[in-house]
């Protein structure tokens, strides 16, 4: 674990990162927010929670996750070594469990009666289906219909962990009215329910805690990455969704200036394009969603606008707060990766390496390919694999006619 992190007392006790974060919510939501606030600040500083999250980790999570250098890869662009920190070996084949199980364990902890969530293609609903079937607790996620029927394997899992799916057929029927539809039910009860967040966004404690346990792989990654090679890796990269895998990877390394820090966000069809792309940080400006200050990709009318990527967990048009306060301060750099550039970095770790990278963790990948030339052999590319592709398969095969 870095010590004495200049990082480590962000968020400010209001839960802002500079001047993003906060609390931005109705009054009824207040003091429910201020519950969690309070639980999370106990039992984080109980040895029994630590060593039971710990021995999860451990026992079920299956970590530490490994690092794997990839040599032939690395061999190939004929510049820098590339290293990965495998978050895909996780079970349930991604980073999101390690949030997913904190916010179950602390659910319980408060006598929390149902746990409610929303999810997209569906990895946040397994994830989160998953931990709740371990710590035994009701889990309800609201899918929209046109996702329900296209993310068929992630439907299937999140019912046979014995999750209620609720189906929302309203408007477009996808993410966003998910996210009203779960948000509605929570509000029928904050006392008893609680609404697990995906990502280091939302309203404050979200982003800290869900940084917070995500932050083992950074502090894993650093000290194996150490005790093998007696040295820091030159640049350490992470995809940017909402920004949980990467701020989980980024938090150790913070204070180690010589380590060049690069979130990778998804460029989709192109930047120009508005609606086509979900760079947030790259052409966002600062406003305003779902309870939290932050860089938002706003429409014409000011409204959050629409977004894409080839891969749907990085299609938001906000970014964690404290993502945005790192770009401002300059102490990372937030790059971008085309749809292309990351089908093409999906395709060529599969050949080269026999790893089937998640397309979210592909431009990552893709980062480090397009970087690695530039490089010097004795220098060292070490990116966050947030997860496994196998989820992505079908997609890809279709596209290339596979
Ligand atoms: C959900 C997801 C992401 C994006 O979320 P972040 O909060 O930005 O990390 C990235 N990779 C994988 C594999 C995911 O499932």
């Amino acid at each position: 674990m870095s010590a004495s992190s200049r990082f480590a007392p962000m968020p400010d006790a209001n839960g802002y990162f500079g001047p993003y974060g906060g609390q931005l919510v109705p009054p009824e939501l207040k003091q429910a927010m201020d519950d969690i606030e309070a639980a999370y600040e106990e039992i984080r500083q109980r040895a029994d929670f630590q060593e039971e999250l710990a021995s999860l980790f451990a026992d079920y999570v299956g970590r530490p996750s490994p690092i794997f250098h990839a040599k032939r890869l690395s061999a190939q662009l004929g510049g820098a070594q590339i290293h990965l920190k495998r978050e895909d070996l996780n079970h349930t084949g991604a980073h999101k469990i390690n949030h997913c199980l904190g916010e179950a364990l602390l659910a319980k902890f408060m006598g929390k009666s149902k746990v409610i969530a929303e999810t997209g293609a569906g990895q946040h609903g397994v994830a989160l289906a998953t931990a709740c079937a371990l710590v035994g607790i009701p889990c309800e996620i609201h899918m929209g219909q046109v996702d329900i029927e296209k993310e068929h394997p992630n439907v299937i899992k999140m019912r046979i962990l014995g999750c209620k799916l609720v189906s929302v057929t309203r408007g477009a029927a996808t993410l966003k009215e998910a996210v009203d539809s779960a948000f509605e039910e929570y509000l029928k009860d904050p006392q008893n329910f609680i609404y697990a967040i995906g990502s280091v966004v939302g309203p404050h404690p979200f982003p800290k805690m869900v940084r917070d346990f995500q932050s083992i792989i950074g502090n894993e990654a650093r000290e194996q990455f150490l005790a093998r090679h007696g040295r820091l890796p030159d640049h350490v990269t992470a995809c940017v969704g909402g920004g949980s895998n990467a701020i989980g990877m980024f938090t150790a390394f913070l204070d180690d200036e010589g380590v060049n820090l690069v979130g990778v966000e998804p460029a989709g069809e192109g930047l120009e394009i508005p609606g086509r792309h979900s760079a947030t940080l790259t052409k966002g400006k600062p406003g305003e969603i779902h309870g939290m200050a932050c860089y938002v990709l706003e429409d014409e009318q000011g409204n959050p606008s629409a977004v894409h990527s080839i891969a749907s967990g990085l299609d938001y048009p906000g970014t964690g707060p404290q993502h945005c306060y790192l770009k401002d301060i300059g102490r990372v750099e937030y790059a971008t990766v085309t749809d292309q550039e990351c089908l093409d970095a999906y395709m060529t770790l599969s050949r080269v390496e026999g790893i089937i990278p998640a397309l979210e963790s592909a431009h990552a990948v893709a980062w480090a390919i397009r970087t690695a030339p530039t490089l010097s052999p004795d220098q060292h590319i070490l990116v966050n694999l947030s997860g496994r592709g196998d989820k992505d398969a079908d997609y890809v095969a279709n596209l290339l006619g596979l």
